[in-house]
């Protein structure tokens, strides 16, 4: 986040504390990620889901937001974990002997 960013960010969260108005869609955006890691406070948690209870946008954004997050970690996870299932040696000789050109053993 660069620095226009976390001021921004900043005074939307200081203007949220300091008064009692519904939230905006723009305001909303910028709390998705620290309401997704648990960061807001209580009171600007509540105004956030009191928001997301009104607004089927920033509901649907969530949702969406949560779910790219899930689907980031699956893609980042070993596609074979390193204490998983290994190749059966009968299966991994048949290869090596298919390379070489000689018939796998029985
Ligand atoms: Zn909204």
């Amino acid at each position: 986040m660069n620095v226009l960013a976390r001021i921004k960010r900043f005074l939307t969260y200081w203007v949220i504390k300091t008064t009692h108005g519904m939230l905006t869609c723009g305001e909303a955006d910028q709390f998705m990620v620290d309401y997704l890691e648990y960061r807001l406070d209580p009171e600007v948690r509540e105004r956030f889901e009191n928001h997301l209870e009104n607004c089927i946008c920033c509901k649907g954004f969530l949702a969406a937001y949560r779910r790219t997050i899930e689907l980031a970690r699956a893609c980042a996870e070993p596609a074979v974990p390193p204490d998983g299932p290994r190749m059966p040696p009968a299966l991994m000789e048949a290869i090596i002997a298919a390379r070489k050109g000689v018939p796998p053993p029985s």
